[in-house]
């Protein structure tokens, strides 16, 4: 096998996310993947404590995705989406509707989690456009919502630097409160008792502009890329409420939380609410292969089956909708959480994994701690005037010297290992965590 190293020149690629110029005066690069684990270029092994990006819930470059992968590419690298289908896709799509709970039975595909969202916003307000209602068109996301980068995804969520640099995005947006509040619910395991009341904002926004204008409430279940704020107790169960005492379509973005991450196929099964919408991607071919996707409700999908059978439904989709490698990428992963149980390693690993996490209380700099299915958020103080500061150290000292690979959001680290985790694999991603968190203090 030929690995990669350190290129000589790294100028050309901007990096997505990044502090360019940090980055690129000490590189932190990966090279080698397999099971729980990253290999970097000095040639260190580091145990992968953040599924790659929440992704790879079935650990690294497992043999029967690979396999399933290169057999496509062999057989058909790509077919085209509109007016011709590819049999995977239908067989995928079928699997994906039998995870999902109630009536969400139609999938439509799309190749990230940015895509699926705007599929998903674009497909309510044309819902509501189909069966009569076209002045539904305000959409509502929440404060600290992370819901990808398109205009969409970036107008509903709820994330400040994702917003001020690109003028107003959609109009006709609200946002609900964050659920999360440290003097209320610092230290919690899973679902924090408090805050479940904050989903009656969602009255106070319906009073503002009428429920008659309002097409879709859109929430993480559980917000994760601003740093794991876990649902209060009831949270969702009332966001369903009211949207159906108003005609709301509610949307749940499942980006990170489906696929086995809370000990669930999905957060919307284990919370026991059935949103309008799921959106999804990252878990669905285990990161091997882009894919995203929208799971809806029949009724949803029916109201556009209206029309005269020869006319498109939905001006709508992707060049590399479903395509042939992500689609037998997800059949094979889709396989294999089945085949090892994956979602019930999740389940069965979710209380020791958060008393490892919450053992870290105590260390320097630590202010809360919150655990849930298999994710883990570790807030440390932040530097006074620097904010951000000690999570870009704790990343370079987690990363060169204790090996472990995490997620920084500012000042929390964030931990969603493979789901093929096991207990020493615990013990090693919490105490490595846990040496960097003193390292730096
Ligand atoms: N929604 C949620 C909830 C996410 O966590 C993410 C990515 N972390 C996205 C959407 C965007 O996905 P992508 O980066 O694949 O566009």
């Amino acid at each position: 096998m030929t690995v990669a190293t350190v290129p000589n020149d790294l100028e050309a690629f901007w990096m997505p996310f990044t502090a360019n110029r940090s980055f690129k005066k000490a590189p932190r690069m990966l090279v080698r993947a397999k099971d729980m684990h990253y290999w970097s270029a000095e040639g260190r092994q580091l145990i992968d404590g953040a599924a790659g990006l929440w992704c790879v819930n079935a650990g690294h470059s497992r043999e029967p995705i690979v396999k399933a992968i290169q057999d496509q590419a062999v057989e058909m690298d790509f077919s085209p989406p509109f007016q011709v289908g590819n049999p995977k896709a239908f067989q995928l799509a079928t699997k994906v509707a039998a995870l999902a709970p109630g009536d969400l039975d139609h999938v439509f595909f799309a190749n990230s989690g940015s895509e699926a969202v705007d599929t998903a916003l674009k497909i309510a307000i044309a819902y509501h456009n189909v069966t009569g209602q076209g002045a539904r068109q305000r959409l509502i996301g929440r404060v600290r919502g992370y819901h990808g980068v398109g205009f969409g995804g970036i107008a509903v969520g709820g994330m400040v630097p994702n917003r001020k640099m690109f003028g107003s995005a959609l109009p006709a947006v609200d946002h609900l409160p964050a659920t999360y509040n440290r003097a209320e619910q610092g230290f919690s395991r899973g679902e924090p008792e408090w805050g479940g009341h904050l989903a009656d904002d969602l009255e106070n926004i319906v009073g503002l502009h009428d429920a008659s204008t309002i097409a879709a409430v859109i929430v993480e279940p559980m917000a994760g890329s601003t740093g794991v704020l876990p649902p209060p107790k009831g949270y969702l169960q009332k966001l369903r409420q009211i949207c159906d005492k108003y005609g709301i379509l509610l949307i749940f973005d499942e980006v990170i939380t489906g696929f086995g991450r809370l000990s669930a196929a999905f957060a919307a099964e284990r919370y026991g609410v059935v949103p309008d919408m799921i959106t999804f991607a990252k878990g669905v071919t285990s990161g091997t292969v882009p894919m995203g996707g929208v799971i809806v409700r029949k009724g949803i999908y029916d109201a556009f089956m209206k029309g005269p059978e020869h006319v498109v439904e939905l001006f709508h989709g992707y060049t590399y909708s479903a395509h042939p490698l992500a689609c037998a990428a997800g059949l094979a992963t889709l396989d294999l959480y089945e085949k090892e149980d994956l979602f019930g390693n999740a389940k069965r690993l979710e209380d020791k994994w958060a008393d490892a996490v919450h053992s870290l209380k105590g260390l320097p700099n630590v202010v809360d701690i919150r655990t849930i299915g298999i994710v883990g958020a570790i807030d440390l103080a932040p530097k006074p005037d620097a904010p951000g500061k000690r999570g870009m150290e704790v990343m370079d000292e987690t990363f060169h010297r204790q090996d472990v690979l995490i997620r920084i959001a500012g000042d929390s680290i964030v931990l969603s290992p493979p789901l093929m985790l096991n207990e020493n694999n615990i013990g090693e991603i919490v105490d490595k965590v846990g040496k960097a968190i003193k390292a730096i203090a």
